[in-house]
């Protein structure tokens, strides 16, 4: 680097940016010229064209076909870049207690096959991840992608994840998981049915991949965003400033063994949980017992649908005790956006829990509140999955070690 140089405002701590925060500037639209990334980052026309000629030689950048806009720095105007999407595809799957979901996606989250069908959970992971594997290597036929171009693979759980380790941690509805090496597993049932290389494999929980997808796809400026899955059992993710905050070992958000003073028992062993009174498992079992054939949450969604009035009801009364859960919740992160997301999140649900929660949470946190439904519905969590991949495999700093690995 010339000495004349300004060390550049975006690196870290006093390092110039390079390609990777390059990168970064250019997807996250903050900066989608030449121009435009030399005024951020402080460095010269010469080291922004050699960073960009790395990314243009990797696949990983294309100029815009919008055409060129005006420049900050004045002078002709500038050629946009942006992202190129198609050079790679990303594996996700989204597992729910007897069924799962999966797609290959590009890198702005399209989804270019899908697929879903019955696998249940309890059956473990020696039975569940191998046959995913299955699944990921029709899918990519379906896609007409060679497998060699999928470089990561997102997996949403129903349970509580350590993601330092991938793994799920006493989880309740997944039985025969508990400290199981998820990624290790499916990483090898991926190159077992394809044949490719081994890619990195990414665990969440599922209400904090559908938060993460739903944030992005249509409230991108809100700052504190919570999402409430309510499906056979019940769960929260919460983003913050546009990360998923996960606590210290991924416990934050599992408010679906809150105690709620009832004596019901529930699925973690303990009493009078939340998911225990007011899950879609808990509404089907209210429903069996008075002879209404129903088992899981997405049985209750059924019902629902059909407009069923024992259903409506009891989802009313749910969403009334989870409506008072989330009073408590509201006042301690004061959210912009509470989605109210799962098999249970129809108008009878949402009707009881903005009868409980207007009524008990603080005016003040709930006057610049927005209480909302899923845009992305089934999908959510999917495309959360596969966007989680995407910021980890091309965040600044694996992004540098990456493209090294691709010498150039
Ligand atoms: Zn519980």
């Amino acid at each position: 680097m010339r000495m004349t140089e300004r060390p550049g405002r975006i690196g870290k701590a006093g390092s110039p940016a390079g390609a990777g925060e390059l990168l970064e500037l250019v997807r996250s639209g903050r900066a989608v010229t030449r121009g435009a990334l030399q005024q951020a980052t402080g460095l010269s026309r010469a080291t922004v064209g050699q960073r960009l000629d790395r990314l243009f030689r990797a696949g990983w950048l294309r100029e815009g076909a919008g055409g060129p806009v005006d420049s900050p720095l004045g002078g002709r105007p500038s050629i946009t870049l942006e992202f190129a999407d198609s050079h790679a595809v990303v594996l996700a799957a989204d597992l729910d207690t007897r069924h799962a979901r999966a797609a290959v996606l590009t890198l702005t989250g399209e989804i270019l096959a899908e697929d879903s069908g019955t696998l249940v959970i309890g059956d473990g992971p020696e039975a569940v991840l191998p046959e995913l594997g299955r699944w990921f290597g029709e899918l990519l036929e379906k896609a007409g992608r060679p497998a060699a171009e999928v470089c990561g693979i997102g997996l949403a759980v129903p349970g509580p994840v350590d993601t330092g380790t991938g793994r799920v941690v006493q989880p309740p509805m997944m039985p025969g998981w508990d400290g199981y090496d998820i990624t290790g597993r499916l990483s090898r049932a991926f190159t077992e049915h394809t044949g490719a290389a081994a890619v990195p494999v990414l665990v969440d929980n599922d209400a904090n991949l559908m938060a993460y997808g739903e944030q992005r796809a249509g409230h991108p400026d809100c700052a504190a965003f919570v999402l409430v899955k309510v499906s056979t059992g019940i769960g929260a993710g919460v983003i913050v400033d546009g990360s998923v905050y996960r606590g210290i070992d991924g416990g934050a958000g599992d408010i679906g063994h809150i105690r709620v003073g009832a004596d019901a028992l529930c699925r973690c062993g303990s009493h009078g949980c939340l998911a225990a009174v007011a899950s879609g498992g808990a509404v089907a079992r209210r429903l069996a017992e008075s002879g209404v054939p129903a088992a899981s949450g997405a049985d209750v969604r059924d019902l629902l649908a059909a407009g069923h009035p024992q259903a409506a009801a009891l989802a009313r009364e749910a969403g009334r005790r989870v409506g008072d859960v989330l009073a408590t919740v509201v006042t301690l992160l004061n959210p912009g956006v509470l989605m109210i997301a799962g098999d249970l999140a129809g108008t009878p649900f949402l009707t009881g829990v903005r009868e409980l929660l207007y009524q008990r949470a603080l005016p003040r946190s709930t006057a610049h509140l927005d209480v909302v439904t899923s845009r992305l519905g089934e999908r959510a969590a999917l495309i959360g999955a596969g966007a989680l991949v995407v910021e980890h495999l091309y965040a600044p700093e694996r992004a540098e070690e990456r493209l090294r690995a691709l010498g150039v």
